[in-house]
């Protein structure tokens, strides 16, 4: 099986001194793709230099891993500046931030909109997301989003600005079946993660049923977000598997079948 997450933070601090054993758990759960996505611009040097590090050298996936690495699983990231972490003087990353394909990123993110923190103040967070959005739309990276309490103003920055052209996810997505179809009218595809792992709501099995399968992505959020069956932190990418559970079951699908189509999704994507 061939899994693919597609969003996860292995910079985090809580990676230090033990990526290498992470990275082969994953591997051997099956993973064979990750997206690790900065959250400040005091990491985006660390995470190419993990995704180099870690990739062999292919440059397309074909199902197989080719290069020094091989069985590694391999590594793309995204640079972005998180809205926990606005602030003004992150304005001056902006122009290293138009870089970012350059230096070998494949998204923008993670950025997004808060409205469940007090600070920083959402004003700040929206010009943020915006100003990182249009960088976005400017070297035509997709954006990966985060989203909580903010779906209207997300959309409304997003019809502002504009989405890039290479499209977009919102990661850990929370919203209704209402707004997944508006977000789907804009070009946007979606990630779950532990949320999978629980009891499914209503609601989650209605998204689910819209979204899968041309919409849909798989992610663990690690260190974040640990799914129900592992529930220590941190989180690493191999819980994938009871997220990947969790969903084929409300699905009834296979885990291959799943693991399959959110793949091909996120290789559309991010262009693996
Ligand atoms: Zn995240």
């Amino acid at each position: 099986m061939n899994i693919a997450d597609a969003h996860c933070h292995l910079e985090s601090e809580e990676f230090e001194g033990r990526l290498d054993g992470v990275l082969a758990e994953a591997r051997n759960t099956g993973v064979t793709q990750i997206v690790t996505a900065a959250v400040r611009p005091e990491e985006w040097a660390k995470s190419k230099a993990i995704a180099s590090a870690t990739l062999g050298a292919p440059t397309c996936f074909d199902g197989t891993l080719a290069g020094r690495d091989a069985g590694a699983p391999r590594i793309s990231f995204a640079w972005g500046i998180h809205p926990w972490y606005a602030a003004e003087h992150h304005f001056s990353d902006l122009e290293r931030l138009a870089t970012a394909a350059r230096e070998g990123a494949v998204a923008i993110g993670e950025i997004g909109l808060d409205r469940k923190i007090e600070s920083p103040a959402f004003g700040l967070q929206q010009r943020l997301f915006e100003a990182q959005l249009e960088v976005a739309c400017d070297i035509n990276l997709p954006v990966v989003m985060h989203c909580r309490g903010a779906f209207n103003e997300l959309v409304e920055s997003l019809r502002r600005v504009g989405v890039p052209k290479a499209g977009g996810m919102i990661h850990a997505f929370s919203g209704s079946v209402e707004m997944a179809e508006i977000c789907l009218g804009l070009g946007l595809v979606f990630s779950m993660g532990a949320s999978l792992s629980y009891k499914p709501s209503k609601k989650r099995l209605q998204v689910l049923g819209r979204i899968y399968p041309d919409a849909f992505l798989i992610e663990t959020d690690s260190p974040d977000m640990p799914p129900a069956q592992a529930p220590d932190k941190p989180n690493v990418p191999a819980n994938i598997r009871y997220n990947l559970a969790g969903v084929a079951a409300m699905l009834g699908r296979t885990e291959e079948e799943v693991a399959e189509v959110s793949m091909r999704n996120a290789g559309r994507l991010f262009g693996f």
